[in-house]
């Protein structure tokens, strides 16, 4: 990808988990942290990317078939949603989804980019894999919640990646944690600390956790994910971090070989 320094995957071994909200986040902070950035929305089926950016529209077309990205909070973003109606399904079989996938990467003027960020569908089906083995990915991050079903969901989502040689930058643990605003009280509401424990096992970096909180829902659902609405706040504080992470790892100097994908060992 020629102007393009790294493509980044995001990814989650099911739906739900707050994988979108995180691609968003992330690359929000990483626009914070000083870099050029792109997010591309590769949830062919369930594209979030409009919501989440408060971004609409048909891309205009440039030169030939080459569509310029739409514009949202300093990003360039480009996904499936902005060419359909948000209430009109995909039916689409698994070449027509690849030839989209392909052409929404490889035919948009993303321009000079440090990083392009990935939004991945959920789980390992074929556009996860043509996403992984087609496309120069620097890295893969994975997101989950801290429970056990999760996680298993995950390490599937991670052995892909390790099978086509991707390395695995790190684990995110999504709505680890809930802090009731009214009394201050933590609940662990799906478990905690699950996804440190793992990335630990597999001797891959933790990124970070993200607490389950109502103003992260609400600034996606308004399309000014938190890292742009409360930019002061804890928990930009805690994507720019994550991003600097992920930075790190894909950044890391030519020669120095960068963490292999893990084997994956089931107990
Ligand atoms: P996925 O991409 O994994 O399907 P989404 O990012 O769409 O998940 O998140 C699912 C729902 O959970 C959305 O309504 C989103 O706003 C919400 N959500 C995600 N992460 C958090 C969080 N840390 N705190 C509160 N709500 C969250």
């Amino acid at each position: 990808m020629p102007g393009v320094a790294h493509i980044i995957a995001v990814a989650s071994g099911k739906g739900g988990v707050g994988k979108s909200t995180t691609t968003a986040n992330i690359a929000l902070g990483m626009k914070a942290n000083g870099l050029r950035v792109g997010v591309l929305d590769a949830d062919i089926y369930g594209p979030s990317v409009p919501r989440l950016f408060g971004v609409s529209g048909r891309p205009e077309q440039v030169e030939g078939r080459i569509l310029k990205p739409l514009e949202a909070h300093g990003i360039k973003v480009m996904s499936i949603g902005f060419m359909v109606e948000e209430d009109t399904p995909m039916i689409w079989r698994g070449p027509m989804v690849m030839s989209a996938l392909t052409q929404m990467l490889r035919e948009v003027a993303w321009g000079e980019l440090d990083a392009l960020v990935v939004d991945m569908p959920p789980g390992t089906g074929d556009a996860q894999l043509t996403m992984a083995q087609q496309v120069p990915l620097s890295g893969a991050v994975i997101v989950s919640t801290p429970q056990d079903l999760a996680l298993i969901d995950a390490r599937k989502g991670l052995n892909m990646f390790r099978r086509v040689d991707v390395p695995v930058l790190g684990i995110v643990e999504n709505m680890s944690y809930f802090v009731a605003p009214d009394t201050g009280k933590r609940y662990d509401i799906f478990g905690h600390g699950g996804a440190r424990a793992e990335a630990e096992r597999l001797d891959i970096p933790f990124l970070g956790e993200v607490p389950l909180d109502m103003d992260i829902r609400i600034n996606s659902d308004n399309g000014t994910p938190i890292v742009v609405a409360d930019p002061d706040g804890a928990h930009a504080a805690v994507y720019r971090d994550i991003a600097a992470k992920v930075w790190a790892e894909v950044s890391r100097p030519l020669g120095e070989v960068r963490r292999a994908a893990p084997a994956i060992v089931f107990d």
